[in-house]
């Protein structure tokens, strides 16, 4: 079965480093490795970066009261892969339907930025949950890191598929297909690297692919 890193994890050097000040700057959030969301029955995998210190690192739910989570849950709503109202906290009621949300890195790194020992530190754990979804059809890798570290995730080198926005990858070995897309990040949605209408098509096209 698979289980979230606990606050025992001590893999990453500057991440607990950062998870000690935040207990002492924000000592009511979260601060330690955030739970997926979503059931293990699911079909959908949706792989994100890591938690925003203020959203996920908070509320302990993967891009909960994070800008990034403003574009992905209405937009999993609007395609019926979620109900309820989403309230950017964990006992918002807002549920997902066929989809589990997770992330790369478990823990908020600072700035945003993770590391390559981070990724790879918190590989084992992407391994177990993707090992652990009997039904999964789809991962939707959020980011070029997410789709890397899904790829390494299964064994393949992270240049074996080039990532670009919109991009399905058939990784027939595991019968699962690699959906691409920009993060919804806050600057790429700024800097219209990625328009609300370009996120819809993408979640439009990942429920034609079940
Ligand atoms: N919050 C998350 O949980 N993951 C991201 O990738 C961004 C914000």
């Amino acid at each position: 079965m698979f289980e979230c890193p606990s606050f025992e994890c001590d893999k990453c050097p500057r991440l607990l480093e950062f998870r000690a000040q935040n207990k002492i700057k924000f000592p009511h959030y979260h601060n330690g490795p955030v739970e997926s969301f979503g059931d293990l029955g699911a079909e959908v995998l949706v792989v994100g970066l890591a938690p925003g210190l203020n959203g996920a690192n908070q509320t302990n739910r993967p891009f909960t009261n994070d800008y990034a989570g403003d574009i992905l849950y209405p937009a999993l709503k609007k395609y019926g892969f979620a109900r309820g109202n989403y309230g950017k906290v964990r006992n918002d009621g807002f549920e997902l339907i066929n989809v589990r949300v997770s992330n790369a890195v478990r823990c908020v790194p600072p700035q945003n930025k993770v590391t390559a020992d981070e990724i790879a530190a918190c590989r084992p754990y992407l391994q177990k949950e993707i090992a652990a979804m009997p039904r999964l059809k789809v991962i939707l890798s959020l980011g070029s890191v997410s789709h890397g570290a899904v790829l390494q995730a299964l064994g393949y080198k992270k240049s074996a598929y080039k990532f670009a926005h919109g991009a399905e990858h058939k990784l027939d070995k595991h019968g699962i297909t690699l959906l691409d897309s920009y993060h919804t990040s806050r600057y790429n949605i700024n800097t219209n690297v990625l328009t609300a209408a370009m996120f819809d098509n993408i979640i439009a096209r990942l429920k034609n692919l079940l």
